[in-house]
């Protein structure tokens, strides 16, 4: 298939020059131009985070969404008007440290939620 790696380079340069998790709906509508299809974003979303170079972030109730798996530890802010899902850097301070004693934590994900700068009417 021709068109495999112009859209797999596409996609993947997408979701690193966007900087925030997209879902497969989201990288559709922003390569529309292109007329790649949601079954190819799917196949070639899937195939990266096999391969290690997407990871996936899954927040409840809502769809998958793919980040560079390069990226440092940090947590998800989720607009509740918009839906988009931010990068927050960093991390909180003593989070592990909320387990009951004996307890052992192997990961952890924190979720902001609220209104994005945009939707708030923010300027900046
Ligand atoms: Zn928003
Ligand atoms: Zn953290």
């Amino acid at each position: 298939m021709p068109s495999a790696v112009p859209h797999r380079d596409a996609v993947l340069g997408l979701i690193r020059s966007l900087g925030r998790p997209v879902s497969a709906d989201e990288i559709r509508d922003a390569l529309r131009e292109t007329g790649i299809g949601i079954a190819t974003v799917y196949r070639i979303v899937n195939k990266a985070v096999e391969e290690g170079d997407l990871a996936k972030v899954e927040l409840p109730g809502a769809p998958a969404r793919f980040e560079p798996a390069d990226l440092p530890h940090h947590h998800h802010f989720e607009c509740d008007a918009c839906k988009r899902v931010y990068d927050v850097p960093g991390c909180a301070k003593g989070v592990t440290g909320l387990a009951p004693e004996g307890f052992a934590v192997e990961s952890h994900e924190i979720i902001l939620r609220g209104t994005c700068r945009e939707c708030s009417g923010v300027a900046v």
